[in-house]
């Protein structure tokens, strides 16, 4: 038993979702496989305390076929503070395997989307492989700090 969460997951950005659904398209007939990293709530404008999944992190060296996908553990950079993951079932069934199973034990929230894809075609399960809630949230992104400089900070480096 846990006695405390450190940081709720409210739910899933509405982009992120469109992009592990997109690349799960793109990736099909071999399963894709992302991990998922979520920001804090406050710094997206939301007024409930907690954490929002913004981002799907594709680890190098992740080996994928029709029927599984593979990462490599020691490919997981130590400072990727990963709230689950997210793969796809190139089949459509949206159930997770024996082998999924093994691997939800760390990490709160594993999405399993399946084909064809569609903004429905996804399930949500908790580290027990229980089908949870999760909600698809209307945040905008925070900007990728690749871009957050100015022109007056290139045309210093120039
Ligand atoms: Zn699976």
């Amino acid at each position: 038993m846990r006695l405390f969460r450190s940081k709720e997951i409210l739910g899933i950005a509405r982009d992120t979702l469109r992009f592990a659904l997109e690349a799960s398209e793109e990736t099909h007939p071999n399963e894709y496989m992302g991990m998922l990293r979520a920001e804090d709530s406050r710094k997206l404008g939301l007024d409930r305390k907690g954490q929002v999944i913004t981002d799907v992190l594709i680890i190098p060296g992740t080996r994928s076929n029709a029927t599984s996908a593979t990462v490599q553990s020691s490919m997981i950079p130590n400072d990727i503070k990963s709230v689950g993951s997210v793969h796809s079932h190139p089949s459509g069934v949206l159930r997770p395997s024996d082998a999924d199973l093994a691997t939800f034990t760390s990490g709160d929230v594993h999405i399993i989307v399946g084909a064809p894809y569609g903004w429905g075609d996804w399930k949500a399960f908790d580290n027990s492989g229980q089908q949870t809630t999760l909600d698809v949230l209307d945040v905008e992104l925070p900007e990728e700090q690749f871009f957050d400089f100015t022109q007056e900070d290139i045309d210093r480096e120039l």
